[in-house]
């Protein structure tokens, strides 16, 4: 597939759902791509990013970004305590957030960097132990505490499980995101992405579909 293929799937899936031209942004997910992938959809004019580890985002993106100021990156991984100054300076947008301590320290960090990057809360929709993210039952908390840290939150964003039916995981995130007055919803991803774009999403991170599969990780 390609950049291009994708985008005519969002334009099509937004018109599906009645929904306006350019009202879904496409975050490309270039995490460990090879360069030279990134690179053609640059080249392309593809200008946001989605990353999922601070260090390799730097190592990648500080030179791309000389040659392309425009790049907007996102990070769509887990952010650690000890990264959070670094991923404040760095990033456009931070998707990971998912605790009460890691809101106090994105606020702490912008306050000293003097930027904040747009910010989305992950729900564990599918209240997977193992997952990142807040349980639903929880997020009006920590919503408030964010709110409380002086953090404007932009939205929310789920990975559902992966061997279930993505459409009420989506339903359920649009669902909180109304309930709390959000507008922002990252959801949807390669194999699911025109699912999230009828259920509301307005940000969906897809890698695979655009760049071809990752290759092995050790
Ligand atoms: C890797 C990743 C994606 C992209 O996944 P694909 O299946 O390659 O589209 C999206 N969101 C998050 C949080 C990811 O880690």
């Amino acid at each position: 597939m390609s950049l291009s293929e994708i985008s005519e799937r969002i334009r099509a899936a937004e018109a599906q759902a009645e929904r306006a031209p350019g009202s879904v942004r496409l975050v490309a997910v270039s995490k460990v791509q090879p360069e030279e992938r990134v690179r053609a959809v640059l080249e392309a004019g593809h200008r946001i990013f989605g990353e999922n580890r601070v260090q390799e985002a730097e190592a990648r993106w500080t030179p791309f970004r000389e040659e392309y100021p425009d790049v907007e990156l996102h990070l769509v991984g887990p952010l650690q305590s000890n990264k959070v100054r670094r991923a404040v300076e760095f990033f456009d947008a931070i998707h990971t957030i998912d605790r009460e301590r890691l809101a106090r320290r994105i606020a702490d960090a912008a306050e000293a960097v003097g930027r904040c990057p747009a910010l989305f809360i992950q729900v564990n929709t599918g209240r997977e132990p193992q997952k990142a993210g807040v349980d639903p039952d929880e997020l009006a908390d920590l919503l408030a505490a964010c709110r409380g840290f002086g953090l404007r939150v932009e939205g929310l964003m789920c990975i559902p499980p992966i061997d279930e039916d993505a459409a009420p995981h989506f339903r359920l995130l649009a669902e909180l995101a109304g309930r709390e007055g959000l507008s922002g919803l990252s959801m949807g991803m390669s194999d699911d992405f025109e699912t999230a774009i009828a259920a509301g999403a307005t940000h969906v991170r897809v890698g695979s579909a655009i760049f071809g599969a990752r290759p092995p990780q050790h």
